[in-house]
């Protein structure tokens, strides 16, 4: 691993410019750190140089972290990727924002088990890869709405991952995409599914992102490589 802290000005840099040849501006943005790659120690690094917001995708990682860093309360937790219904129970009130809400089988859990309302982005497959997670884009104003019954979850966002090998092309059309249906979501000004933020863009692709609206921004090879 090469040093973290060129790492994240490296990050930090290419951020800004991505920012500026969209005349966005850097705090519209939040930066992820993905850390579901490291052990304590190295997150513990990060959090020294100022990150606030961290990502993980395994249950057990995800609260073992937690819980050394339980005592900084500025620190933000994300959960990422597939959540099994079983481990909904041992982490969706631990969490501040979870990323993979994609059935309803899925959002029945949350409900049961939420004591507080969750914010979750709906995480939609743009690509239609079949390795992908995610509801198809055609679904996913009738999955929001089908939602109104669930009162402890409230869409903050949309939530996608392109195909590693996508062209630049495809990814500009893959985020607007996002983007677009964003909009139609909101169109429906739904109290539960304010729908203002779009989590989108990972260490291949962010720049890209960026300039198609992205506010949050999940980064992890490109801290630790
Ligand atoms: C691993 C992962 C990331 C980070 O990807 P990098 O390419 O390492 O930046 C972002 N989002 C999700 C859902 C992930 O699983």
């Amino acid at each position: 691993m090469k040093n973290l802290e060129t790492n994240l000005s490296r990050i930090s840099k290419s951020i800004a410019q991505s920012c500026e040849r969209s005349q966005r501006k850097p705090d519209e943005l939040t930066l992820i750190c993905v850390s579901k790659s490291v052990d304590i120690n190295t997150t513990e690094k990060v959090v020294q140089l100022g990150l606030k917001h961290f990502a993980e995708n395994r249950v057990e990682q995800f609260l073992e972290k937690k819980s050394y860093f339980d005592s900084n309360d500025d620190l933000v937790w994300h959960f990422i990727g597939n959540l099994q219904r079983r481990k909904v129970k041992h982490v969706i009130n631990e969490l501040d924002y979870f990323h993979a809400l994609d059935s309803l089988k899925l959002a029945e859990e949350i409900q049961k088990r939420a004591n507080h309302k969750i914010k979750c982005f709906i995480q939609v497959n743009v690509s239609g890869e079949t390795s992908k997670q995610g509801i198809k884009p055609t679904e996913v104003i009738s999955f929001i709405r089908d939602l109104s019954a669930f009162d402890s979850i409230e869409v903050v966002g949309l939530m996608t991952m392109a195909p590693y090998q996508a062209t630049e092309l495809q990814l500009h059309h893959y985020f607007s995409e996002l983007r677009f249906l964003q909009a139609s979501v909101r169109q429906l000004s739904l109290t539960y599914a304010p729908c203002t933020e779009l989590s989108m863009g990972m260490t291949n692709d962010f720049p890209i992102a960026i300039e198609e609206g992205s506010t949050f921004i999940r980064i992890g090879t490109a801290f630790f490589s």
